[in-house]
């Protein structure tokens, strides 16, 4: 296929003070097979969209990118990239590729699963994933049955689970995937998060590391002081493991409106912080509010429609 003409893109996308900032997530890097359910990208996909970025954007740090977009001197074809959550793959396999390909990258990091812990979506995963049973019970739980023949009924029963508890508070949450998991006689990873050496190494590294709450709850369904007391302590204890301030923020599940509110958004910038991120898909027409900047995870694989799709994104 003919490579896209750096010409092409330039023509598209203008910097100066109307440009927004286009910003793209991440979550799962993987070395090996990756399973049937919440696969992410293996290494070569993520060193491929690495490489389209760097010839055809004009890749920024993120607090570069949050400088420039609120002084209105954005360049033009600028592009961010940023993980969620801390897993320990984005130091083990996509620093060293965004190294390697001259990309930086900034992390967004939920420091209560730090250190051996795991996200109950990813512990559920997990379950649903190596399970050697012909099907999972979750009736005790009010959980369905659920096949485990192929890897569609592993994603579909994952999905179904999901679905029903993600918008639970924290700790039921994390007790309803303990369950799931011990009923699965499955022993869930715990090397799946950064511990705080690792932290480190990657801000040694030249990642940025933004905050991500310390629990990773749906603000919405938090009171005025669970909320803020999320938004706080998570900054406080990646300040405390870096010896570094945390300027950036990115809203758990990230959806404007849904997930978060205005309130959660002035928790956020009188804790300190100097820009939120969403997971807002498409901006909304107009909005330029460095505490709301959508991101989006573009997933295709061709060049053309990669690039397409980055270039909507202003
Ligand atoms: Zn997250």
């Amino acid at each position: 296929m003919t490579p896209v003409p750096r010409w092409l893109v330039s023509t598209f996308s203008k910097g100066g003070p109307k440009a927004r900032l286009r910003v793209l997530m991440y979550h799962r890097v993987v070395g090996g097979v990756p399973g049937a359910v919440n696969p992410g990208l293996t290494a070569s996909q993520f060193e491929w969209q690495m490489m389209v970025l760097a010839r055809h954007f004009n890749m920024l740090s993120l607090s570069d990118g949050v400088t420039r977009y609120k002084e209105g001197t954005l360049p033009a074809r600028a592009a961010c990239v940023t993980f969620d959550d801390g897993f320990s793959d984005t130091l083990r396999l996509a620093l060293p590729i965004a190294q390697k390909v001259g990309v930086p990258i900034a992390v967004f990091v939920t420091t209560r699963y730090l250190n051996g812990g795991i996200m109950f979506n990813d512990s559920i995963g997990a379950a649903f994933d190596s399970s050697d049973a012909g099907r999972l019970d979750l009736r005790d739980l009010g959980l369905g049955l659920h096949a485990l023949r192929s890897d569609a009924d592993r994603v579909s029963g994952f999905n179904a689970v999901i679905d029903q508890i993600k918008y639970r508070s924290v700790d039921e949450r994390l007790e309803l995937a303990r369950r799931i998991a011990a009923i699965a006689e499955v022993d869930v990873p715990s090397d799946l998060m950064l511990d705080d050496a690792g932290l480190r190494a990657l801000h040694q590294g030249g990642a940025e590391i933004g905050s991500h709450t310390h629990s990773h709850p749906i603000l919405s369904l938090c009171n005025d002081e669970e909320a803020r007391w999320e938004i706080e302590e998570g900054k406080r204890r990646l300040e405390r493991i870096l010896g570094a301030e945390v300027r950036l923020f990115a809203y758990p599940n990230g959806k404007p409106g849904r997930d978060y509110g205005p309130r959660d958004v002035d928790l956020v910038r009188k804790a300190g912080f100097e820009a939120a991120f969403t997971t807002g898909v498409s901006p909304d027409a107009g909005m330029r509010d460095a505490f709301q900047i959508p991101r989006f995870t573009p997933w295709d694989t061709n060049e053309w429609r990669f690039v397409a799709r980055l270039l909507r994104q202003s």
